[in-house]
């Protein structure tokens, strides 16, 4: 006879901290001004929000094929090589799951992106954990840590939380010294934030070899973060794997037609990564500035800048007077980051107010 007990978790399930999203709301329920998940402050295309009127609200097309055939020409890329997803956390997880299991390793960077550790070990796998340098990527003592276990590796770049980013030398240096059946994950939700010049190579590391997957997503500058949809791109037998074990209705009608629409507007993404850009360059000037208190605004990438605390005003003091002033941004205990915050690039007038009170408080900590 069967025992009376509830349903037991798989221990490697148990082990897993759930994501933590940042909050929205005030102390006393009041609605904060937002800069704590890296969203985009110009909103969403308009193109985008009338697409989604006009969408059905039956059964999306199973394969998104017209939005694969609009990413494929935007990218030079054949359109059977991309796979979608319902975000690009769904391809992460995906990635380790059709790649690794119980008994496999799964790498990335201390301060890496946190959804690899739940992709990871939701699938039995065991992660290993590459020290830094100096918050960034280490190329050296991620490869230092290869085994015959290995099977996938995740880098982001540019990464969250800390906005490091990876030059093409070193992202063509870390694919050459892998061994061929580890797949390279190369997350770039931040990608369309990188100055042109700048470029990973990413894309054509995916296009050339085996075991890439480069992942994207319409959640950050295309400002669709609500509809869920990621794409990923790589060799044909990836593509299919994925595709194998991927929900089949895994991108909504309205998802579909706002993606196709918000990649076809092409003004709004350039103003996008212009006003991140020049605002970005401006804040991280602000909190330069700031230095002789003790903050380190680390260099970034992305829409968001990751600053160190190091002086008399600690990041989790500085976490509550943001919120007092009505600004909620991304304190990060939790990711073994007590002394950083994570603040989002927003509008011009948001980022000098916030950089005026980091001011005035740095200048009133003792
Ligand atoms: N990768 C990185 C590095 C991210 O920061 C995020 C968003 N927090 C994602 C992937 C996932 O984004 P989405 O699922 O919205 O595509």
């Amino acid at each position: 006879t069967r025992s009376k007990a509830a349903p037991t978790p798989k221990p490697w399930i148990e082990a897993i901290h759930a994501y933590v999203p940042g909050k929205s709301k005030g102390k006393d329920g009041r609605p904060l001004i937002k800069l704590s998940a890296n969203e985009n402050p110009l909103g969403t295309s308009e193109a985008a929000l009338a697409a989604k009127a006009a969408a059905p609200a039956l059964y999306p097309d199973p394969d998104s094929t017209a939005l694969r055939t609009a990413i494929g020409a935007r990218h030079g890329i054949d359109p059977a090589r991309v796979v979608m997803g319902t975000g690009s956390d769904e391809l992460l997880n995906l990635a380790a799951q059709g790649y690794a299991g119980l008994g496999d390793e799964v790498i990335y960077v201390r301060y890496g992106f946190s959804v690899y550790d739940i992709a990871a070990r939701r699938c039995g796998a065991t992660p290993v954990v590459a020290p830094d340098a100096d918050y960034g990527t280490d190329v050296d003592a991620l490869l230092a840590l290869v085994t015959d276990r290995t099977r996938v590796v995740f880098v982001a770049n540019p990464n969250n939380p800390t906005g490091s980013y990876l030059p093409k030398g070193d992202i063509a240096r870390l694919h050459a010294a892998l061994p061929s059946d580890v797949l390279l994950v190369l997350d770039q939700a931040y990608g369309e934030y990188v100055a042109p010049e700048d470029d990973d190579g990413a894309l054509a590391l995916a296009a050339a070899h085996d075991n890439v997957l480069v992942t994207r997503t319409f959640s950050k500058i295309f400002g669709l973060a609500g509809e869920r949809i990621g794409w990923g791109t790589g060799a044909p037998g990836i593509v299919a794997t994925l595709n194998r074990i991927r929900g089949p209705f895994n991108v909504s009608s309205t998802g579909q037609a706002m993606a196709e629409a918000a990649l076809a507007d092409a003004d709004f993404v350039e103003a996008s990564r212009v006003h991140n850009r020049d605002e970005r360059d401006r804040f991280v000037a602000k909190l330069e500035a700031l230095g002789n208190h003790g903050l380190r605004p680390l260099p970034s990438q992305a829409n968001f800048v990751l600053t160190l605390f190091e002086g008399a005003l600690s990041a989790e003091a500085a976490f509550e007077g943001l919120a007092d002033r009505g600004y909620i941004v991304r304190w990060l205990p939790g990711q073994g980051l007590p002394q950083a915050l994570r603040i989002t690039i927003g509008k011009s007038a948001d980022m000098d107010a916030i950089a005026a009170a980091l001011r005035e408080m740095a200048e009133a900590a003792k």
